[in-house]
């Protein structure tokens, strides 16, 4: 049984952008899920890391000798204050892996002890966390979001100390690369501009090699950047999710999604949803992440500006112009994403008001965003599947329906096939807050990991509606919503 080799070309970078040092071993580690089939596409041998040499890799306790731990450095704006030491404060990157097809993958663990950059923190991890990043981000991948992915949980019974004791574990996260916006506002504070250079020549490199001849790397970078996140935000909000802390340091230059702490989908819709515990004034709402995304490439396009020309106003002039982007292509994305919930084939400048006074009306009873969308499809088309059986669609919303129903007839074509199309874009199911909580109560509480497991996998499948788990589709019962969420850090 082979175990992984791991090709660490971070590492191999100036020692200025990490620090190198070894996990803090657990005891009893113990393996509550691995994701098999992520296993199996990183080119793994899934068999060794659930033996006792993997567990033991994935709990930070022992690693191959193509590891090469380090804690990578990075700063960032937090609720919009500028914080100038962050990085890697409980979590290693353990080394890269090149899958099968090619594509290079960081492996990292999360709560496996303190690094220089703990800032007096344990580096540890309660149970929680670990099981709401597990279920989140797999359900977030189901849904072809892009996104960092659970390879492990482990548990262990070294207990984490917060206001209680509480059960600790380690997470095994896989991501294209966690370069954030806050990496290269580190070094762009630190005045480091040889260090600024390699790191978005190594970038470029790696997540945009066909932007690597660019005239100006800096310029080139920064435009993929905010592309890519303008198509990840606008995929955040057709789905309802909600990030809850977008700070800089939580926004990575591959335009993945990053750090599931406080975040949560929104059952009923209204803009101002916010569930995050330490957001108190709602800087980081449903509605609010677009302009968040915004002014976060914002700061990394000041960041880049030394790199993108030496004359200042000149610098300032084309960072502005690929800012600018940002509202343009997040716009042309979620307009994009409307139109398909909404079944239409063309989207006609009237469409505009028909999708707004939608959401208007949604809003104004927080109607179940999720059932709606998948009760519409079912209205769409011949193939009903027992939505109606759980969400009545809101009698305020019926003349809307027959708007809907008009604007359909003039878009022409097969219902049969606007339908399915439909059915593939508004999920059945999502990770609902209280089935989340649930699972983490259970695992937490009790040691009782069924719901958790029941839950990933319900999830792997969030297309395909299957009245017998109509439980995992359900809004929650008055008692048992979630108002607040929390990092767990
Ligand atoms: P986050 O809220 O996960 O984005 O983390 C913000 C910063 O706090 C990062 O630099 C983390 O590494 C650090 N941090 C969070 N929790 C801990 C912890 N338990 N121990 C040490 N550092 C932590
Ligand atoms: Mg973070």
């Amino acid at each position: 049984m082979p175990s992984p080799q791991f090709d660490n070309s971070y590492a191999r970078m100036s020692p200025v952008f990490f620090s190198r040092l070894a996990p803090t071993p657990v005891s009893e580690p113990s393996l509550i899920r691995l994701n098999r089939p992520l296993a199996q596409a990183l080119g793994m041998d899934a068999e060794w890391l659930a033996s006792p040499a993997g567990i033991s890799m994935l709990a930070g306790n022992s690693l191959p000798d193509s590891a090469d731990p380090i804690a990578t450095v990075y700063a960032g704006h937090q609720f919009g204050s500028y914080n100038p030491q962050l990085g890697d404060g409980r979590a290693l990157l353990l080394g890269e892996l090149v899958s099968p097809t090619g594509q290079r993958y960081d492996l990292q663990l999360k709560g496996s002890g303190p690094t220089p950059y703990s800032r007096g923190g344990d580096g540890r991890s309660p149970l929680g966390p670990v099981i709401r990043e597990y279920i989140v981000s797999e359900a977030m991948a189901a849904l072809g979001v892009p996104t960092t992915r659970a390879l492990a949980a482990i548990s262990t019974p070294d207990s984490v100390v917060r206001e209680s004791l509480l059960p600790g574990a380690v997470f095994t996260r896989v991501a294209s690369s966690h370069l954030r916006i806050g990496t290269v506002q580190f070094f762009a504070a630190q005045g480091n501009k040889e260090a600024l250079e390699a790191l978005v020549a190594y970038t470029l490199q790696r997540h945009y090699p066909e932007q690597s001849e660019a005239a100006v790397p800096a310029l080139a970078l920064l435009e993929q950047v905010i592309d890519r996140q303008a198509a990840l935000v606008a995929r955040w909000q057709q789905l309802g999710f909600i990030h809850g802390v977008m700070n800089t340091d939580n926004m990575l230059l591959c335009g993945e999604t990053v750090d599931y702490g406080p975040c949560a989908f929104m059952d009923g819709y209204h803009p101002e949803t916010v569930f995050s515990s330490i957001d108190h004034g709602g800087r980081y709402a449903y509605g609010n992440q677009p302009g968040i995304a915004h002014w976060n490439l914002a700061a990394l396009a000041q960041a880049l500006l030394p790199l993108i020309d030496p004359e200042p106003e000149q610098a300032a002039k084309l960072a502005q112009a690929a800012v600018d982007r940002f509202p343009v292509r997040f716009l042309a994305a979620h307009r994009d994403g409307l139109r398909q919930k909404l079944g239409l084939r063309e989207w006609h400048e009237d469409d505009e008001n028909l999708a707004a006074d939608l959401l208007a009306l949604l809003a104004q009873e927080r109607s179940d965003f999720t059932l709606f969308f998948r009760r519409l499809a079912e209205l769409a088309g011949p193939a009903p599947e027992g939505v109606a059986d759980i969400f009545a669609m809101p009698d305020h919303l019926q003349d809307w329906l027959e708007r809907w129903r008009t604007r359909l007839a003039s878009d022409g074509g097969d219902e049969v096939e606007r339908q399915q199309a439909m059915y593939r874009v508004n999920p059945a199911f999502i990770p609902r807050n209280h089935q989340v909580q649930r699972a983490i109560a259970a695992a937490s509480d009790d040691s009782n990991f069924a719901p958790f497991h029941a839950l990933v996998e319900r999830l792997a499948e969030p297309w395909r509606f299957d009245p017998d788990d109509s439980d995992y589709a359900l809004p929650p019962q008055p008692e048992e919503v979630v108002h607040r969420t929390f990092c767990g850090t």
